[in-house]
Order: C-alpha cells, then structure tokens, then sequence
C-alpha cells in the first residue's frame, strides 16, 4: 500500500497537465494511461483514506482521499479535495476576454429592446459617438455583431480586390492569422519577417515601400500590439514610414488588445482602418467588432471588388445615421458598451486608463525579474502594457504551469499561441483590472510556479507591490 501511495505522489507531479475538471465540478479526475507503471498497481475496490502523503499532495489534498477504479484501458483516479467547490470570484487573467465589470453585465441585463425604435436609435448613436472618443476620431466607427476575426474580414473585403498586393509583418500569431485572412481572400501577401519579439520594422518596411515604385502595395497590415507576444509596434514609425516613402497604400491596424488600454491615436496617425474587438480594453463580453474608417478608405471601398454582404460598411453606415442596422443589432452587448464608454472617456478618462495598464504591466515585468524569468519582449520601448509573455525554463512546460495554476487558484492564464505553445505564459493585466487584482494575479503565479517545481527565485510578489506602493 505505501508502495502505491508513494506512486500517487510521485506521478501526480507529472499528470498535472492532464488533470481534468469534474463536469459536475465536485472533482478531478486523471486518467493514467496504462502505460504508466503506476496502472498495475491499481485495484478496483482499493481506496484511501488519510494515506500519508507529502508536500504539494498533502497540501493541495489535506483529506488524503483517492477513490480509484479501473476504466476500459485506463486508470481513473478521483481526486476530491481542494478546488473541487469553486469559492469566490474566477480570476480570468487572459489577455482576453477580460474581466466583465458587475456594472457592465447589469447594463447588459437590461430587456432587450426594439431595434427599429427611437430608443434604440438613440442608443446607437451614444455608442458610436463614444467610441469616436475611443479611437481618438472624428471619422466613421461601424460596429459589428461579430469577433475581432470578422473586423480583419471586414477591413480587407471592402477596400481591396483579388490579387491586390498587401504588406504585412510575421510579428506574431495573431499577425499571421489576419495574413491567413488576406490569404483566404486571394490577396498577394508579402511578407517582412520577424522573431516575434520585436514590433513591425519601419525601416523594413521603408525599404519595402522605396522598392515599390509603381505602387502596387494596396495596403500595409500591422498589428498594434500582439496579444501571442506582448509587444506593441509604433504606428506612429510606421506612418512616417509610408509619408517618407510618399506611398499611397492603405494603412490598416489591428487594435484588438490595445484599444482602451493602450494609448491608440487614430486621426493622428492617420491610420484608414482600424481593427478592434470587445472582449478586452473595452470589458465587455466576445461579441462586437468595429472598423473605424478613414475617408481614403471609403473612397476605396467605392472601387474594391472583394465580394462582400454581411460585412459591407455602405449598408452599415448608410442604416448608422439614423441609429439602425442592416440586420438585427446585439443590441445588449450595445448597453454594455454604453457603459464601457461612459466609464472609459468620461469617468476614468483615457490619459488615466493608460496610465493604469501602463503601471500594472510594469509591476507584471518586475516581478517576472525577480522570479528570474524571461519576458519574451526585447525592447523596452515595446513593452505591452495590456499583456505579458514570460518565457519558460528550458524543459518546462507552461500548459503545465497554467494547469496546475487553473487547479490551484482557479485562475485563468493565458497560452502560449502558435510556435511559442509550451515555451510561453501570458499574464494578462488588461480591461478592469485595478492593484489587488494584479497582487492577486501574480501570487498565484508565483505560488503556481512553486507548486508546479518551475525553477525561479522568490520575491516576484514583493517586488511588484513594491512599486505598487509607490
Ligand atoms: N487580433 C488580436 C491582436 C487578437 O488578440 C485577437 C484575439 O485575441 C484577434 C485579432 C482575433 O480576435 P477574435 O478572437 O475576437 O476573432
């Protein structure tokens, strides 16, 4: 029986990654593949109760309880204990979804309304005036039922045509599936490459755009900030980049992850389409999408043949200026935004909102030095300030880490996507977020990082409240 018990211990340290909630989230179970020595010793009648368990069992299980049955090929193991029952608030740190304040889903509570009423009308006008405020516009937002992947759609199909060449940069996961896009839509993509730790090249892209003297570039495709990577990438560069180059072609930004959290200047830097989402700086649920449109990019959306219906900014903008839609609007997810807006422009204003997430990511990196881990970013300048990616030890896995962290503390992190899957974490300090909420997050990283023996240093908590209590 020691013999077992002292199984348990030692694999329960490996099959972490595979543990699985309990549907009914009274439990966890593990399946232990047969091919683990531990499946041999198993006996279907066998359980244990007060067994002696050691250190991270013992206290992620002070019951002692396994309860063990024999399933098909499979060993079924039920762990009952710590985390079965669910106390207090979920901690979603992904870098979206984000959090979605008590305020906002109350907004969304509201009794859904007709679309084709004044009330509505007046509802939609309030949304797309406060999120003029929120692009920093005085041009056209339209806003979809739809993700951040239908504004990308949207974005291409109303301003180009088949076979138009669009510039992009490989600056991360979240860059290459908007280029799939592009892709998907017979545009020719080419392609400035990158390592995914540094921001869209300007100077690369000067180069690119100074070879390109019959103007066949039709647009330049950039991601503001990289949800994979948590690094941003100066627009601004960028627009001076095209100005120098007197090229005509299109600017479009993603700004998914840095709209109401990341200082984003549409008019300023003369960006023609923008890309957002929202599910992050804005707080609300997954579920709108917006393009904010320049006049030059209307002006091609007059030409551009891409086929188009559902995303057609003319129908959209035509129906907008009397506050309706084309088809039939998320209207509840426009009271949330509603909120979002008011709390965002007029209530914590936006130079505050900055300053916030610009604070709270600084805290993220300084405690992520202090455990002695990486930050994927390499220039400073680059920084995110609504996500953080930290690098993991070699031979350590962050879905790993993510799970035990998820077991433990029932907090969400978010994945490492595309090729840094298993080589990255995401700590996510976007949307309504304020200090405890960061001295939260960061314990239970820091505890996870134990409980799941990832080699660091302690004090990554201490320094982080440290310069929170500054
Ligand atoms: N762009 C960025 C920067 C993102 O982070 C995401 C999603 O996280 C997307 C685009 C795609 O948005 P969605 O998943 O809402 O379609």
């Amino acid at each position: 029986m020691i013999g077992d018990v002292v199984n348990i211990r030692v694999s329960f340290h490996h099959l972490c990654p595979l543990l699985e909630g309990g549907s009914d989230n009274q439990r966890v179970a593990i399946f232990l593949q047969s091919r683990h020595q531990l499946a041999a010793k198993f006996d279907r009648r066998s359980t244990v109760r007060g067994a002696p368990l050691h250190g991270t069992e013992r206290r992620g299980n002070p019951e002692g309880v396994f309860k063990r049955q024999r399933h098909e090929s499979s060993i079924i193991v039920n762990w009952f204990g710590r985390m079965s029952y669910k106390a207090g608030r979920h901690f979603l740190q992904l870098p979206g979804p984000t959090n979605v304040p008590d305020r906002i889903l109350h907004a969304i509570a509201n009794p859904t309304i007709d679309h084709r009423s004044a009330d509505f009308a007046a509802l939609t006008t309030t949304c797309l005036e406060g999120m003029k405020a929120v692009f920093q516009t005085k041009g056209d937002v339209v806003i979809f039922p739809g993700s951040g992947t239908g504004a990308w759609e949207a974005a291409l199909v109303n301003t180009l045509s088949a076979g138009d060449k669009v510039l992009a940069f490989d600056s991360g996961h979240f860059a290459g599936l908007w280029v799939k896009v592009a892709k998907n839509f017979g545009l020719n993509v080419d392609l400035i490459g990158g390592d995914w730790r540094c921001g869209a090249d300007a100077e690369a892209l000067a180069a690119r755009l100074s070879e390109d003297s019959s103007h066949e570039i039709r647009a330049v495709m950039v991601v503001h900030n990289e949800t994979s990577t948590g690094v941003t990438s100066d627009i601004a560069a960028v627009r001076r980049a095209l100005d120098a180059a007197g090229h005509p072609a299109l600017l479009m930004v993603d700004t998914v992850s840095s709209l109401g959290s990341i200082d984003y200047r549409h008019d300023e830097w003369r960006v023609d389409v923008a890309v957002a989402g929202s599910q992050k700086g804005l707080m609300l649920p997954p579920g709108l999408c917006f393009n904010t449109i320049s006049e030059k990019a209307i002006a091609a959306s007059r030409t551009a043949m891409l086929p188009r219906s559902y995303w057609r900014w003319d129908e959209m903008r035509e129906m907008n200026r009397k506050g309706f839609f084309p088809y039939t609007p998320a209207t509840n997810l426009l009271y949330g935004l509603r909120e979002a807006v008011k709390m965002l422009v007029e209530e914590e204003e936006l130079p505050n909102v900055f300053c916030r997430h610009q604070r709270h990511a600084e805290a993220t990196r300084r405690a992520v030095r202090a455990w002695g881990l990486g930050i994927f970013a390499i220039n400073p300048a680059e920084f995110s300030p609504s996500a953080t990616a930290i690098v993991m030890p070699e031979g350590f896995n962050e879905a790993d880490l993510r799970a035990v962290i998820l077991r433990h503390f029932d907090m969400s992190l978010g994945a490492g996507l595309g090729k840094l899957a298993g080589k990255v974490f995401r700590i996510g300090h976007l949307g309504s977020f304020n200090d405890l909420m960061l001295a939260g997050t960061l314990c239970g990283v820091e505890m996870g990082l134990k409980l799941a023996g990832v080699p660091h240093q302690p004090g990554g908590v201490d320094a982080a409240l440290e310069w929170l209590a500054t």
